[in-house]
Protein backbone atom coordinates (compact mmCIF):
# COMPACT_ATOMS: atom_id res chain seq x y z
CA UNK A 1 0.00 0.00 0.00
CA UNK A 2 1.23 3.25 -0.87
CA UNK A 3 1.47 5.75 2.04
CA UNK A 4 -0.92 9.02 2.32
CA UNK A 5 1.85 10.13 4.95
CA UNK A 6 5.24 9.58 5.59
CA UNK A 7 7.86 11.09 8.05
CA UNK A 8 11.20 9.90 7.18
CA UNK A 9 14.24 10.34 9.77
CA UNK A 10 13.16 13.37 11.91
CA UNK A 11 15.63 15.09 14.07
CA UNK A 12 14.07 17.25 16.12
CA UNK A 13 15.80 19.10 19.15
CA UNK A 14 14.18 21.45 21.80
CA UNK A 15 17.42 23.67 22.53
CA UNK A 16 20.39 21.48 22.52
CA UNK A 17 18.52 18.18 23.78
CA UNK A 18 18.10 15.84 21.07
CA UNK A 19 14.44 14.78 20.89
CA UNK A 20 13.89 12.58 18.41
CA UNK A 21 16.28 10.37 16.41
CA UNK A 22 15.73 9.30 13.10
CA UNK A 23 12.27 9.33 13.82
CA UNK A 24 9.76 7.18 10.80
CA UNK A 25 6.47 5.95 9.82
CA UNK A 26 4.11 5.72 7.38
CA UNK A 27 0.13 5.92 7.45
CA UNK A 28 -1.62 4.06 4.38
CA UNK A 29 -4.58 5.35 3.15
CA UNK A 30 -7.67 4.49 4.93
CA UNK A 31 -5.26 2.72 7.80
CA UNK A 32 -5.51 3.52 11.41
CA UNK A 33 -1.54 4.06 12.70
CA UNK A 34 -0.66 4.22 16.28
CA UNK A 35 2.28 5.37 18.02
CA UNK A 36 2.91 4.42 21.23
CA UNK A 37 5.14 4.97 23.92
CA UNK A 38 5.30 5.96 27.73
CA UNK A 39 5.30 9.21 28.82
CA UNK A 40 7.83 11.57 27.46
CA UNK A 41 8.72 9.19 24.63
CA UNK A 42 8.63 11.55 22.00
CA UNK A 43 4.87 10.95 20.49
CA UNK A 44 3.61 14.47 20.50
CA UNK A 45 7.00 15.72 19.30
CA UNK A 46 6.52 13.63 16.50
CA UNK A 47 3.11 14.88 15.76
CA UNK A 48 3.94 18.43 16.27
CA UNK A 49 7.00 17.82 13.91
CA UNK A 50 4.88 16.24 10.89
CA UNK A 51 2.07 19.44 11.68
CA UNK A 52 4.77 22.01 10.98
CA UNK A 53 4.51 23.19 14.89
CA UNK A 54 7.69 21.73 15.53
CA UNK A 55 10.76 22.46 13.51
CA UNK A 56 12.92 19.39 12.75
CA UNK A 57 16.83 19.74 12.27
CA UNK A 58 16.42 16.95 9.39
CA UNK A 59 14.38 14.60 8.09
CA UNK A 60 11.21 14.54 5.56
CA UNK A 61 7.73 14.92 5.89
CA UNK A 62 5.56 13.80 2.79
CA UNK A 63 2.04 14.32 2.47
CA UNK A 64 0.06 13.08 -0.79
CA UNK A 65 3.10 12.42 -2.78
CA UNK A 66 4.09 16.07 -2.02
CA UNK A 67 7.45 16.77 -0.40
CA UNK A 68 5.95 18.95 2.83
CA UNK A 69 8.90 19.27 5.34
CA UNK A 70 9.13 22.34 6.97
CA UNK A 71 6.17 23.79 5.83
CA UNK A 72 3.82 25.70 8.68
CA UNK A 73 1.11 23.90 9.95
CA UNK A 74 -1.69 26.28 8.99
CA UNK A 75 -0.29 25.05 5.00
CA UNK A 76 -0.28 21.09 6.50
CA UNK A 77 -4.25 21.73 7.67
CA UNK A 78 -5.42 23.35 4.31
CA UNK A 79 -3.75 20.44 2.67
CA UNK A 80 -5.41 17.70 4.92
CA UNK A 81 -4.07 17.35 8.01
CA UNK A 82 -6.74 17.16 10.81
CA UNK A 83 -4.66 18.13 14.00
CA UNK A 84 -6.34 17.17 17.32
CA UNK A 85 -3.44 18.51 20.46
CA UNK A 86 -3.09 16.83 23.67
CA UNK A 87 -4.67 19.81 24.90
CA UNK A 88 -8.00 19.91 23.34
CA UNK A 89 -8.01 23.95 22.56
CA UNK A 90 -11.50 24.53 22.40
CA UNK A 91 -12.75 27.75 22.56
CA UNK A 92 -14.58 28.24 26.27
CA UNK A 93 -16.37 31.26 24.99
CA UNK A 94 -18.15 30.13 21.84
CA UNK A 95 -21.07 27.78 21.51
CA UNK A 96 -20.32 24.12 20.71
CA UNK A 97 -21.68 24.84 17.11
CA UNK A 98 -19.38 28.06 16.56
CA UNK A 99 -16.55 25.67 17.41
CA UNK A 100 -17.38 23.44 14.90
CA UNK A 101 -18.19 25.98 12.44
CA UNK A 102 -14.66 27.37 13.10
CA UNK A 103 -13.52 23.47 11.81
CA UNK A 104 -14.13 24.95 8.32
CA UNK A 105 -11.54 24.81 6.56
CA UNK A 106 -11.43 27.86 3.00
CA UNK A 107 -11.51 25.19 0.10
CA UNK A 108 -11.42 21.88 1.96
CA UNK A 109 -15.39 20.68 1.58
CA UNK A 110 -16.41 17.27 1.27
CA UNK A 111 -18.58 14.28 3.18
CA UNK A 112 -17.82 16.12 6.49
CA UNK A 113 -21.12 19.11 6.59
CA UNK A 114 -22.36 19.73 9.90
CA UNK A 115 -25.15 17.53 9.44
CA UNK A 116 -23.17 14.68 9.05
CA UNK A 117 -20.83 15.76 11.90
CA UNK A 118 -24.04 15.65 13.76
CA UNK A 119 -25.13 12.55 13.45
CA UNK A 120 -22.06 10.75 14.42
CA UNK A 121 -21.95 12.87 17.39
CA UNK A 122 -25.55 12.67 18.39
CA UNK A 123 -25.00 13.77 21.79
CA UNK A 124 -23.56 17.48 20.33
CA UNK A 125 -27.01 17.98 19.11
CA UNK A 126 -28.88 18.69 22.21
CA UNK A 127 -25.87 20.71 23.39
CA UNK A 128 -25.11 22.66 20.19
CA UNK A 129 -26.32 25.98 21.66
CA UNK A 130 -23.99 25.63 25.31
CA UNK A 131 -20.71 27.76 25.93
CA UNK A 132 -17.77 25.36 25.02
CA UNK A 133 -16.34 25.87 28.24
CA UNK A 134 -18.78 24.69 29.97
CA UNK A 135 -18.21 21.06 28.74
CA UNK A 136 -16.75 18.21 30.61
CA UNK A 137 -13.84 16.76 29.54
CA UNK A 138 -14.98 13.72 27.70
CA UNK A 139 -17.67 16.61 25.99
CA UNK A 140 -14.48 18.23 24.71
CA UNK A 141 -12.60 15.64 23.45
CA UNK A 142 -15.52 14.63 21.37
CA UNK A 143 -15.67 18.53 19.99
CA UNK A 144 -12.50 18.72 19.37
CA UNK A 145 -12.24 15.71 17.15
CA UNK A 146 -15.72 16.74 15.84
CA UNK A 147 -14.05 20.08 14.66
CA UNK A 148 -11.24 18.98 13.28
CA UNK A 149 -13.59 16.70 10.88
CA UNK A 150 -15.09 20.03 10.08
CA UNK A 151 -12.13 20.51 7.77
CA UNK A 152 -12.81 17.26 5.83
CA UNK A 153 -8.96 15.95 6.71
CA UNK A 154 -7.47 13.64 4.73
CA UNK A 155 -5.57 12.53 7.60
CA UNK A 156 -6.87 12.89 11.41
CA UNK A 157 -4.18 13.18 13.55
CA UNK A 158 -5.30 12.15 17.35
CA UNK A 159 -2.48 13.05 20.39
CA UNK A 160 -3.57 10.82 23.18
CA UNK A 161 -7.12 11.27 22.78
CA UNK A 162 -7.96 8.92 26.15
CA UNK A 163 -5.62 10.93 28.07
CA UNK A 164 -7.18 11.72 31.18
CA UNK A 165 -10.78 10.01 30.14
CA UNK A 166 -13.25 8.33 32.76
CA UNK A 167 -13.23 4.65 30.98
CA UNK A 168 -17.00 5.06 30.26
CA UNK A 169 -15.79 7.58 28.10
CA UNK A 170 -13.11 6.21 26.23
CA UNK A 171 -15.52 3.14 25.59
CA UNK A 172 -17.43 6.22 24.14
CA UNK A 173 -14.60 7.58 22.06
CA UNK A 174 -13.81 4.05 21.17
CA UNK A 175 -17.16 3.26 19.50
CA UNK A 176 -16.99 6.64 17.64
CA UNK A 177 -13.24 6.26 16.33
CA UNK A 178 -14.57 2.79 14.82
CA UNK A 179 -17.40 4.50 13.15
CA UNK A 180 -15.13 7.22 11.87
CA UNK A 181 -13.10 4.69 10.47
CA UNK A 182 -15.78 2.94 8.65
CA UNK A 183 -16.33 5.73 6.71
CA UNK A 184 -12.61 5.44 4.78
CA UNK A 185 -11.19 8.16 7.37
CA UNK A 186 -7.30 7.66 7.68
CA UNK A 187 -6.09 8.22 11.20
CA UNK A 188 -3.08 8.36 13.32
CA UNK A 189 -3.13 8.56 16.89
CA UNK A 190 -0.62 8.48 19.55
CA UNK A 191 -1.59 6.70 22.52
CA UNK A 192 -0.28 5.01 26.17
CA UNK A 193 -3.78 2.84 26.57
CA UNK A 194 -2.41 -0.32 25.19
CA UNK A 195 -6.49 -1.34 25.04
CA UNK A 196 -7.77 1.40 23.20
CA UNK A 197 -5.15 1.01 20.61
CA UNK A 198 -5.49 -2.53 20.54
CA UNK A 199 -9.33 -1.77 19.70
CA UNK A 200 -8.89 0.60 17.19
CA UNK A 201 -5.86 0.51 15.04
CA UNK A 202 -4.37 -1.49 12.37
CA UNK A 203 -0.56 -1.10 12.96
CA UNK A 204 1.75 0.01 15.68
CA UNK A 205 4.77 2.13 16.04
CA UNK A 206 6.55 2.25 19.66
CA UNK A 207 8.89 4.79 20.41
CA UNK A 208 11.00 4.74 23.52
CA UNK A 209 13.59 7.79 24.30
CA UNK A 210 12.64 9.85 20.59
CA UNK A 211 14.29 6.09 18.78
CA UNK A 212 11.16 4.21 16.79
CA UNK A 213 11.54 0.71 18.70
CA UNK A 214 8.77 -1.48 17.04
CA UNK A 215 6.59 -1.14 13.59
CA UNK A 216 4.17 -3.84 13.17
CA UNK A 217 0.62 -4.63 12.47
CA UNK A 218 -1.55 -4.99 15.53
CA UNK A 219 -2.67 -8.86 15.15
CA UNK A 220 1.64 -9.10 15.25
CA UNK A 221 1.87 -6.45 18.08
CA UNK A 222 -0.55 -8.52 20.43
CA UNK A 223 1.85 -11.47 20.40
CA UNK A 224 4.81 -9.23 21.25
CA UNK A 225 4.30 -9.36 25.04
CA UNK A 226 8.39 -8.28 25.50
CA UNK A 227 7.65 -5.17 23.63
CA UNK A 228 4.69 -4.64 25.51
CA UNK A 229 6.39 -4.90 28.70
CA UNK A 230 9.78 -2.90 27.88
CA UNK A 231 8.39 0.06 26.11
CA UNK A 232 4.85 0.26 27.47
CA UNK A 233 3.01 0.41 30.60
CA UNK A 234 1.53 -2.70 30.77
P1 LIG B 1 3.50 12.70 26.97
O1 LIG B 1 2.66 11.52 26.97
O2 LIG B 1 4.03 13.05 28.32
O3 LIG B 1 2.95 13.87 26.23
P2 LIG B 1 5.24 12.27 24.69
O4 LIG B 1 5.59 10.88 24.29
O5 LIG B 1 4.23 12.98 23.90
O6 LIG B 1 4.85 12.25 26.21
P3 LIG B 1 6.92 14.53 24.22
O7 LIG B 1 5.94 15.50 24.81
O8 LIG B 1 7.11 14.50 22.77
O9 LIG B 1 6.60 13.06 24.72
O10 LIG B 1 8.31 14.78 24.94
C1 LIG B 1 9.53 14.16 24.51
C2 LIG B 1 10.68 14.74 25.29
O11 LIG B 1 10.83 16.13 24.96
C3 LIG B 1 10.53 14.71 26.81
O12 LIG B 1 11.78 14.41 27.38
C4 LIG B 1 10.11 16.11 27.15
O13 LIG B 1 10.57 16.46 28.43
C5 LIG B 1 10.83 16.94 26.09
N1 LIG B 1 10.08 18.17 25.77
C6 LIG B 1 8.81 18.24 25.33
N2 LIG B 1 8.42 19.52 25.12
C7 LIG B 1 9.51 20.28 25.43
C8 LIG B 1 9.77 21.69 25.41
N3 LIG B 1 8.83 22.56 25.02
N4 LIG B 1 11.00 22.08 25.79
C9 LIG B 1 11.94 21.21 26.19
N5 LIG B 1 11.77 19.88 26.21
C10 LIG B 1 10.57 19.41 25.84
Amino acid sequence: MSAILEAVDLNTYYGRSHILFDVSLSVASGETVCLMGRNGAGKTTTFRSIMGLKSTKSGKIVFKGKDCTRQPAFRMARMGLGYVPEDRRILGSFTVRENLELGKIPGRGGRWTMAKVLEHFPTMIHMKDRMGGTLSGGEQQMLTIARALMGNPDVLVLDEPTEGLAPVIVAVLRELIMTIKAEQTTILLSEQNIRFAMAVSDRVVVIDKGHVVYSGTMEEFKREETVQKKYLAV
